[in-house]
């Protein structure tokens, strides 16, 4: 399929008329084929019309129906054959086999959702049945049941080109829960975001929706993202990347006459905690493993564990020393753009700068694309006192924090910010001293595992992607995982309907 460097607004496709950028070949920063060009202010209010003309019929459509639908677009991303995978690797500097990878994890949570859709219980019908007689007053009948909140604007991230970009896990739980979709896509990858638009856009056609169920806007610039987000037939907005621009969104959001909610999954830095009989019973195995997690992608997960936190004794020297062989045999790996690889290396200089923090060991270093990756120390004392120490470098670093003590590891827990995840690492003899954490933990961070890091994200109703402030904006839901079809749904209570203006959606149950 050609890539023609359009918007894709409703059914049909446009020029863009603002300011022109280019797809980059990543791995040798060449321009790669035509030139996109930002949607003007004309195109954007189209796709917004259109979204939400289309929310009327699309919020009627039946379960099954929307579900056909949901498993039609997963089908056309697989149509798209070598073609995506040859683009969406040659935009991001992400091999083939990851992308590989993650067009099945794409077309899975597709899948997934259309399951969710069938199964309905998102829905959350209810029903408290009328009581006449009850005194002293009588009883009204009530149902309820969630409807979807209207369109969602989704902004895809930089760093997952097709798992969470234009056809990726906000843009499946908005389309599962009822809503259109404005996409706006990432600058970083604007080929393979029209690809998989086309492939959204044939499935809206082929199951006969309106065609303002869905929109792919681009631009060089910030305007068209922030006037979606301002816009009142915006109801809500998936986000992923930076806190600065998360929070950008957040406040024209908030300003809004009607504010609507943001869920920006933002910056986490993903504590370790390697409790003392597991570091002395595998304390090699950990610092491999650690290593691995930490350089696969070139670091670029918002799980990546980016801080590690022991307590002073035997073996801690041992897991340094240890972890700084294994970073030694580290690749330097290409970063998804010149921007992040810039503000990778401002991050990992900010830290070395820094008396209080030391170099531990180094990757191979690697041309000016690529991330040369890093482990740096510290005390535990010095996290406390410097809250830039916990700042996301977003790429393979990482500060290993030496806790003087058992009580100096608790103060640190609870200097953090909030967290997408904590991985402890335990054995049975550090069960005891582990036990007493795991009230403050849950109130840390959105997912606690046990001897594992926390770069693989099981797409599952069981997954928590998501957590306190800063690492999203809003901890009481999930980005992936079907119970993130809740962030686009809302409740409404039908009190004494007669049964000809009740919801059919009741009538089956
Ligand atoms: P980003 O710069 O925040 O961009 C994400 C999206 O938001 C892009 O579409 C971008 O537009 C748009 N945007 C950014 N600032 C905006 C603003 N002020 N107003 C309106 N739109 C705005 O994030 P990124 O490029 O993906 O990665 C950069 C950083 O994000 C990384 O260094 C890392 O810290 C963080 N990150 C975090 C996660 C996570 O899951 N926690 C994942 C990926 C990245 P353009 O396309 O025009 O730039």
């Amino acid at each position: 399929m050609a890539i023609k460097g359009e918007l894709l607004i409703g059914g049909e496709s446009f020029s863009g008329k603002g300011t022109a950028f280019f797809a980059i070949e990543q791995t040798i920063g060449n321009r790669l084929g035509r030139a996109f060009h930002g949607a003007t202010p004309d195109q954007v209010e189209k796709a917004l019309a259109l979204s939400w003309e289309a929310f009327g019929t699309y919020r009627e459509t039946t379960l099954e129906e929307r579900a056909l639908f949901l498993e039609r677009i997963a089908e056309n991303i697989l149509d798209l054959g070598d073609e995506l995978v040859e683009r969406a690797s040659a935009e991001t500097g992400l091999p083939k086999g990851r992308i590989e990878g993650e067009r099945a994890r794409t077309v899975g949570q597709l899948k997934l959702f259309a399951k969710e859709v069938r199964d309905g219980r998102f829905q959350e019908l209810r029903v408290d049945p009328a009581d006449p007689e009850r005194k002293p007053n009588a009883k009204p009948d009530l149902k309820l049941r969630n409807i979807p909140l209207g369109p969602v604007a989704v902004f895809g991230s930089s760093n997952f080109p097709l798992a969470f970009s234009v056809a990726g896990g906000d843009t499946a739980s908005a389309l599962a829960a009822g809503c259109p979709v404005i996409v706006k896509a990432h600058s970083a990858h604007p080929g393979t975001s029209e690809l998989v638009g086309r492939a959204v856009q044939k499935a809206v056609a082929d199951s006969m929706l309106a065609p303002g169920v869905f929109s792919l806007l681009f631009d060089a610039g910030f305007e068209v993202g922030q006037a979606l987000v301002a816009d009142s037939r915006v109801r809500a907005v998936g986000f992923t990347g930076s806190r600065r621009g998360g929070l950008a969104l957040l406040d024209i959001a908030s300003r809004r006459k009607q504010p609507i909610p943001v869920y920006a999954e933002m910056s986490s830095i993903n504590p370790v905690i390697i409790f003392p009989a597991a570091l002395a019973n595998r304390g090699n195995e950990i610092a491999k493993g650690f290593i691995s997690s930490l350089t696969l992608g070139a670091g670029q997960f918002c799980t990546n564990p980016g801080l590690v936190l022991l307590v002073e004794g035997m073996g801690l020297d041992e897991f340094l020393s240890k972890a700084a062989t294994h970073i030694a045999e580290a690749a330097a790996q290409t970063m998804l753009t010149a921007g992040i690889c810039d503000a990778f290396r401002r991050g990992t200089a900010t830290l070395e700068s820094k008396s209080s923090v030391q170099v531990v060991g180094r990757g191979k270093p690697g041309t000016m694309i690529e991330g040369q990756a890093v482990l740096f120390a510290t005390t535990g004392s010095a996290l406390i006192e410097d809250a830039q120490l916990q700042e996301e470098i977003f790429g393979a670093a990482s500060l290993v924090v030496r806790c003087a003590n058992h009580d100096e590891l608790q103060r640190v827990l609870t200097a953090l910010e909030g967290q997408l995840t904590v991985a402890l690492h335990i054995d049975q003899d550090d069960f005891e001293i582990a036990k007493p954490l795991i009230p403050a933990l849950e109130l840390l961070a959105g997912r606690l595992l046990v001897n594992g890091f926390a770069t693989g994200v099981e797409v599952s109703p069981a997954m928590v992607h998501g957590g306190p402030y800063p690492a999203t904006s809003d901890g009481r839901s999930t980005s992936v995982g079907t119970m993130a079809i809740y962030r686009f749904l809302r409740p409404v209570s039908y009190q004494d309907f007669p049964a000809s203006l009740t919801p059919s959606a009741f009538n089956k149950r």
